[in-house]
């Protein structure tokens, strides 16, 4: 009798429940969660660093509009995968230390790293094909928030006004509430779609909307170098009165100061066409030198 593979449904050469080939690609995921997971940290802690001030109330505008679920998606990439390193300890009996001394200080590193050791146990349980499916899940999930940026833009907070009723099967009781899900679309595309509702954006109008929404407000310089590129150094030089092109906005808590955004961009877009145009500037007279010489 052949066995075949839950999860490829291919007959296998020995009995388990999963083929060496499925396990070999889950332990390809799990190494790819390991090279990714620091840059989808990097993602969510970037972002959650503006999590600061603004209320719950769900519209455009009451939270600063940058992709606040990154970090939960990551907290239940962890869960899932914590969950199974403790299930194959507890079944093997083996003790685990994740934390310890000399291990990766990322758990869901660690868990990566730790599973690839269980994946040939865990081919001849029937449970095999469940964690399959939740490695293949959070390698989905780690590389959507590492790469995600380029290929899919966050568009800001939903919004949308949609009706939630509390019974599904009596349309009596309602509550209409604003979506509070985040808004996605292709990069270069038109619109953007709510992942949670389903509302369609258009992505111009959105753009425009974020960018007045930011540049309103003010951050410190690291924080304008980490979103946008601009030295820190830089900001900090512009705001001495020697040079006195942006002015310091405000301090937060422990006495740092806070640059406006706008003021700060629209010197770092002034200084880079004086550069532009210098570089043109020399270009033209390279080019006139040489057909002079040619001449
Ligand atoms: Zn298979
Ligand atoms: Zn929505």
């Amino acid at each position: 009798m052949n066995a075949t593979c839950q999860r490829c449904e291919r007959p296998m050469p020995d009995q388990a429940f999963a083929c060496a080939s499925c396990a070999d690609r889950a332990s390809q995921q799990l190494a790819e969660i390991v090279d990714l997971t620091p840059a989808a940290r990097d993602v969510a802690h970037g972002l959650s660093k503006r999590q600061g001030g603004g209320g719950g109330s769900g519209k455009p505008g009451s939270r600063l509009p940058f992709d606040l679920t990154a970090t939960s998606k990551l907290d239940a990439v962890q869960g899932e995968l914590i969950g199974w390193v403790r299930h194959i300890a507890e079944e093997r009996g083996v003790a685990v230390d994740l934390h310890g001394p000399g291990k990766p200080r990322d758990l869901i590193v660690g868990a990566s790293e730790w599973l690839q050791g269980g994946l040939e146990w865990l081919r001849h349980r029937q449970e095999v094909s469940e964690a399959l499916s939740g490695f293949d899940a959070a390698v989905r999930v780690v590389r959507g928030i590492a790469r995600g940026p380029r290929e899919q833009k966050y568009l800001g907070p939903c919004g949308a006004e949609r009706r939630v009723y509390l019974d599904p099967e009596d349309f009596g009781g309602f509550d209409d509430i604003t979506c509070e899900g985040d808004v996605y679309g292709p990069t270069g595309g038109h619109n953007g779609t709510c992942r949670t509702c389903g509302a369609t954006v258009d992505q111009g109008e959105r753009k425009a909307w974020l960018d007045d929404e930011v540049r309103s407000r003010a951050f410190r310089a690291v924080e304008i170098e980490d979103a946008y590129g601009v030295s820190a150094n830089l900001i900090r030089q512009w705001a001495t009165p020697a040079r006195g092109l942006v002015n310091v906005h405000a301090q937060d808590r422990e006495g740092r100061a806070l640059y406006l955004l706008a003021e700060v961009l629209d010197v770092a877009a002034g200084q880079a066409a004086k550069r532009a145009e210098a570089q043109a500037k020399r270009a033209r007279r390279a080019a006139q030198r040489e057909s002079e010489d040619a001449a």
